[in-house]
C-alpha cells in the first residue's frame, strides 16, 4: 500500500495517525515539524522513525505518502513547499477540520493526488505527547474527493484508513463545511464565549467565578482547553458557516431570553422539552 509516510506536523493527531499506521502497516515514518522538541519527542515515543524542521528534506526522503496534520491556515503554504520536493506519484492527504475551498486551493498546487481527508476523532488535547494509538478505531473518516480527484489515490486513502480501524464516508467538500460547521465548530465558539462570558461576569461582579464551576459546566467547556492556533484557523477558514451558525444560535439564546424574561411558563417549558428530546435523539 504505503511504504515512505511522511507527516507534516508531529502533533496529537499527526502523532496519533502515525503510531495506528505503524501499528498495522510495515513503513518508513519521516516527520516534518516546525517544533524541532516535537520532532525529539516523537522520536523518544518511537512515533516517527526519523525528522526534520526541513520539509525540503522530503527530497531525499521520497515519501509515497504525504498527510498534513497542521493546523489549517498552514495548508496552502505547506503545499506550495511541498510540490517541489515530491514526485508526481506522490499521494497526499490531511487530517484537517476544514474542506471547501481549501480542498480546491491545495488540489490547484498539488493536483489530482491530492485527497482532502477529516477523521472525526479527537480531544482537546494536543501535542505529540497526548498521541494515542486506536484513536481512530471505529470513528468516521470523511474524504472529500472533487471532480479531479485521481481514483486510484483515493482508493488506497480509503483503505488505509480501513486498514487502522476508521469508517470511511464521502462528501462534497463545501456539504462538509456546512455540517461540521454546524455539529463542531459552533459548540467550540459557544465554548470559547461561555468561558468569556464568565471572565466578564468575574469582573462584573468582583466574585472569581472560576472558583464554583460544578461538573455541568466543567462538561460543557471541556472543548474550550482545545488549541487556539488550531481553532483560530478553523474558524477563519470555515468563516461563512460559522457566521450563520453563531447568528442562529444567538437567535435561539435571544429566543430563551425573551421566554425567561417574560415568564412565558409554557412555551419556556416547551422550549426545554423540544432541546431535551432532539439531545437524547443523539444517543
Ligand atoms: P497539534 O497542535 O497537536 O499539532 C500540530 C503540529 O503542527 C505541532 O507540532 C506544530 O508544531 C506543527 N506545525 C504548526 N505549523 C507548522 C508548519 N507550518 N510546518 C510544520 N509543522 C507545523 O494539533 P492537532 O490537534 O494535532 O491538529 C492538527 C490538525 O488536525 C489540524 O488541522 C486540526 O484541524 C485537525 N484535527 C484535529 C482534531 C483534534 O481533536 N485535535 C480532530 C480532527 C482534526
Amino acid at each position: 500500500m504505503f511504504e515512505r509516510i511522511a507527516i507534516v506536523g508531529v502533533g496529537f493527531m499527526g502523532g496519533s495517525f502515525a503510531l495506528s499506521v505503524k501499528s498495522a502497516l510495515s513503513c518508513q515514518i519521516f516527520g516534518v515539524d516546525i517544533n524541532p522538541q516535537a520532532l525529539e519527542r516523537a522520536k523518544g515515543l518511537k512515533v516517527i522513525h526519523e525528522g526534520s524542521t526541513n520539509i525540503k528534506e522530503l527530497r531525499s526522503f521520497r515519501p509515497d505518502l504525504v498527510v498534513l496534520a497542521t493546523p489549517v491556515g498552514t495548508f496552502e503554504s505547506i503545499a506550495k513547499d511541498l510540490k517541489e520536493c515530491l514526485s508526481s506519484e506522490t499521494v497526499v492527504t490531511d487530517l484537517g477540520s476544514v474542506k471547501g475551498h481549501l480542498v480546491y486551493t491545495v488540489e490547484e498546487i498539488l493536483g489530482s493526488k491530492f485527497v482532502g481527508g477529516h477523521p472525526i476523532a479527537g480531544t482537546e488535547k494536543s501535542g505529540v505527547e497526548n498521541s494515542v494509538e486506536g484513536l481512530f478505531k471505529g470513528k468516521r473518516t470523511i474524504l472529500t474527493p472533487t471532480q479531479r480527484t485521481e481514483g486510484e489515490a483515493l482508493e488506497k486513502v480509503k483503505k488505509l484508513w480501513e486498514l487502522i480501524g476508521s469508517k470511511v464516508e464521502f462528501m462534497d467538500p463545501f456539504l462538509h463545511d456546512v455540517v461540521f460547521g454546524a455539529v463542531s465548530h459552533l459548540p467550540h465558539a459557544v465554548a470559547f464565549a461561555l468561558i468569556d462570558a464568565l471572565l466578564l461576569l468575574t469582573k462584573r461582579t468582583g466574585i472569581d467565578l472560576f472558583q464554583y464551576p460544578g461538573a455541568g459546566f466543567k462538561d460543557f467547556t471541556r472543548i474550550a482547553a482545545s488549541d487556539p492556533i488550531m481553532w483560530r484557523d478553523i474558524f477563519l477558514e470555515n468563516r461563512e458557516n460559522i457566521l450563520e451558525a453563531i447568528d442562529c444560535y444567538s437567535s435561539s439564546l435571544r429566543t430563551l431570553r425573551e421566554l425567561i424574561s417574560e415568564k412565558r411558563v409554557e412555551e419556556l417549558t416547551q422550549y426545554l422539552k423540544e432541546a431535551r428530546e432532539n439531545r437524547l435523539r443523539i444517543e
